[in-house]
């Protein structure tokens, strides 16, 4: 029976397998009921985002059309301002209620820096925190981070399925070896990346010109 619901947070600038490849593997590892892939509107922690909110979710819609049991959800977009994780999780609380499971998931370089996020704390009682391994990104925690997941991590992820949220779990799963980053900056030089992109996603970015430096009058 499946049960809970999964969040991947990130910029999606653009969209890439190595995120599809995660939904769908936390998608089955925890056997939730939904995966959500949450676009942030302005994400606190690094650069604005190159492409507008609007391409970034038009993106990541065609990149999970046929994909079971894995959905956007634009609420961050909806609400503007910065998109911290904490507002988020408390209005997915507010929907779905106080004893459903739900898991907040993160790669390892982002879960390394949660420390630094806004009310960190209260994002590990709002959900469970899921680290996914990613290749090339080592895992070095703060001692802070290092003491607080103490009485927090399980290695089994069905203990945590009985809880609302508030423990830690680290995932072994297959990663693709990508980043959005290698992807705009091979954009950038006019290189169109084989095999870490969607179809449509790459149709999109041709059509609509994205993460080019410059226009190339391209047809839909
Ligand atoms: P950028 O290169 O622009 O920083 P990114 O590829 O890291 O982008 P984000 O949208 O910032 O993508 O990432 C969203 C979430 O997905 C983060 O928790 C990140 O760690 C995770 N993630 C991104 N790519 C991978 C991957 N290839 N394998 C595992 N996790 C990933």
């Amino acid at each position: 029976m499946r049960t809970g619901i999964a969040v991947l947070g990130g910029t999606f600038d653009p969209v890439h397998l190595g995120h599809l490849e995660s939904a769908r593997s936390i998608r089955d590892a925890l056997s939730v009921n939904e995966v959500r892939m949450v676009p942030a509107f302005k994400p606190p922690h690094r650069n604005p985002p190159e492409s507008s909110a609007e391409h970034r979710l038009a993106m990541l819609q065609v990149a999970v059309e046929g994909l079971p049991n894995i959905v956007v959800d634009d609420r961050e977009i909806r609400r503007e301002g910065r998109s911290y994780t904490v507002e988020t999780l408390t209005s997915l609380r507010d929907e779905v209620g106080s004893e459903v499971a739900v898991y907040f998931v993160m790669g390892v370089d982002a879960f390394c820096t949660l420390d630094q996020w806004h009310e960190w704390r209260s994002i590990a009682d709002l959900a469970h925190i899921v680290v996914l391994q990613r290749p090339g990104h080592e895992m070095k925690l703060s001692e802070k981070m290092a003491k607080w997941i103490e009485d927090r991590e399980t290695e089994k992820l069905e203990e945590l399925v009985n809880h609302p949220g508030g423990g830690v779990c680290f995932l072994e799963l297959e990663q693709v070896a990508v980043s959005s980053t290698e992807i705009r900056e091979a954009l950038h030089r006019g290189e169109v990346p084989e095999g870490k992109l969607p179809g449509l996603v790459r149709a999109y970015i041709k059509c609509h010109d994205l993460y080019q430096r410059e226009n190339s009058n391209a047809e839909c």
